[in-house]
């Protein structure tokens, strides 16, 4: 049993099988073993775990592609069969006492060059698939996946760090925890972590090539993964699980009840979500309400630009399955760390501090407009808010609003209707924050994004792991920030809402709810708990 420590980045148990997952070209060193009769065993159940993979792949091919593609897996499966090729690497490992990555490498090679010098096509044309099912092994001897993730059981995943991009790739179903060697508690693989509401650690020195495979527990109160636990631990971890899954129960007998503090302050809490996948999580936990849907992870699935219609399609969707509930779409936020090579944007120094969100919307407006458009054409069919993510300024608004109107007369010229749309704005940059009663005066609503808010107030990089003891969000300057926020918000006649991170922290509920807050937007997972924290409450101690 190995326990490696790193921090938490969504609480919780995990229990299953560790796949270490790679996106990069693995070096394959010689090194001398000791134990040779150990060395050809470690081969022969990395050969067997491939041939077994080949096997899989080898039957949906053929249920989805038919025989003929199919039929590469068989050759390849057929290669680890092949005696020459067996006896190839036995005898290095014997002979040369060399580990079996550096054999089945040197293999792999010969058998290709060899394959590739023959006079036949079909044989020369097998060059490649000897090369293929070496890497295969190699891969399972690494203990890394080199192929994305192609596990049938439901895994712990562990990854060196993983882009928004790849962790939305992910199906859903398949992954129990996420467990980073790099990452920070408010990067958005966390986020979505979080979102699915599964357990994740960031910053876990594994040791990817003794752990893949392996059985494996992720505490996510501790920030602990346990590699191959004894039986004590897991019985330990699957009564903790238990107890959890009974919370999670109690919290689903909130369902249909209101948010009301005890003193009969009602307030909103709603949910953050990535696309229209999340929406069943949104429904599931009864969420009054999308708070904040981050459309950027439209941009982010694709390779291109969404089109108007693919996007319209994706909003209308959420905003018939809320059936007339709010739904407030944040307009495009890439940059940073959200990038989308399409975009073409330069390299930065400062990315965080860069040419990100709406300043790419006021500086392209094409790309603006036409997510405008797919918002308007989907307000339609429900109850439909716009906000508008990094502003600093009054005239940045003006200038939003000056285009939104050109949309909307766009959309009159050609006969589109659309829904009565309230405008809104994140307030997530101090500048939004000292101008937060001019800024309340232009819009409808504001939404806090308290992680850029504690990363710009505090000058700390959301993504580095090495600030996370600087960056604390109950920091008072932070909670400063919020109640001057919320005051003048009221002041100047909008309402305010918090959909960053710390809307969930139900320590502190009654310190938003003491400050005002009208909305509290978080993700699915966490929407019961807040809740159930709110109805706790009873502000009538402060009258
Ligand atoms: C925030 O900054 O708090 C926020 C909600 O937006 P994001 O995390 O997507 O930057
Ligand atoms: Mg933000």
């Amino acid at each position: 049993m190995t326990e490696y420590q790193g921090k938490s980045a969504f609480s919780g148990v995990a229990i299953g099988k560790i796949y270490v997952f790679s996106k990069g070209e693995s070096i394959i060193r010689r090194t001398r073993i000791e134990d040779k009769e150990a060395e050809k065993k470690r081969f022969d159940d990395a050969k067997d775990l491939a041939k077994e993979q080949l096997n899989g792949l080898y039957e949906k091919a053929m249920k989805e592609v038919g025989e003929t593609s199919a039929a590469i897996f068989e050759a390849h499966r057929m290669f680890l069969e092949d005696p020459g090729y067996l006896d190839s690497v036995y005898s290095m490992i014997a002979n040369e006492g060399i580990n079996a990555e550096f054999a089945v490498a040197t293999t792999g090679d010969n058998y290709a060059e060899m394959l590739a010098a023959m006079d036949d096509d079909y044989m020369r044309a097998r060059a490649a698939d000897v090369k293929d099912v070496s890497n295969r092994v190699i891969s399972i001897l690494q203990g890394v996946s080199a192929n994305g993730l192609d596990s049938d059981e439901p895994v712990i995943l562990l990854a060196d760090d993983l882009a928004p991009s790849e962790t939305v790739q992910f199906d859903k179903s398949k992954i129990l925890s996420f467990v980073t060697r790099h990452g920070s508690m408010n990067s958005h693989t966390s986020i979505l972590a979080r979102m699915m509401g599964i357990p994740s650690l960031i910053t876990v020195d594994y040791d990817a090539s003794t752990v893949n495979g392996k059985m494996g527990i992720v505490d996510g109160y501790k920030g602990i993964l346990i590699v191959e636990p004894d039986d004590d631990t897991i019985a330990k971890y699957q009564a903790q699980k238990e107890e959890d899954d009974q919370k999670k129960q109690l919290l689903q007998s909130l369902k249909g009840q209101k948010n009301v503090t005890l003193d009969g302050h009602e307030i909103n809490v709603y949910a953050n979500i990535a696309g229209p996948k999340d929406i069943g999580s949104v429904l599931d936990n009864d969420a009054g309400g999308i708070g904040l849907f981050r459309s950027e992870f439209l941009y982010l699935e694709s390779d291109t630009y969404p089109t108007e219609d693919e996007q319209y399609e994706a909003y209308k969707k959420v905003v018939q399955m809320m059936a007339g509930k709010d739904v407030i779409i944040r307009t495009l936020d890439i940059g940073a760390d959200k990038q989308c090579d399409y975009f073409n944007l330069d390299k930065e120094e400062n990315p965080a501090l860069g040419f990100r969100a709406i300043r790419i919307c006021l500086k392209r407006p094409e790309i603006f407009k036409t997510q405008l458009r797919a918002i308007y054409r989907a307000s339609y069919f429900g109850s439909v808010g716009i906000m508008f993510p990094m502003i600093t300024s009054v005239d940045e608004v003006r200038q939003i609003k000056k285009i939104v109107e050109e949309v909307k007369a766009e959309l009159d010229s050609e006969g589109i209707e659309y829904g009565d749309v309230d405008l809104g704005i994140m307030v997530e940059t101090p500048a939004a924050v000292f101008e937060s009663f001019e800024l309340a005066k232009e819009v409808d609503f504001f939404s806090i994004g308290t992680n850029d808010l504690t990363q710009y107030t505090l000058a700390c990089d959301r993504q580095n792991p090495n600030l996370t003891d600087f960056a604390d969000p109950h920091s008072p300057a932070v909670l400063k920030a919020i109640q001057m926020t919320i005051e003048n918000g009221h002041k100047g006649g909008a309402w305010v809402g918090i959909c960053g991170e710390l809307g969930a922290d139900t320590e502190l509920t009654e310190t938003f709810l003491r400050m005002g807050v009208d909305e509290l937007s978080v993700s699915p997972s966490r929407v019961l708990a807040v809740r159930d924290a709110v109805r706790k409450v009873d502000l009538s101690k402060y009258y």
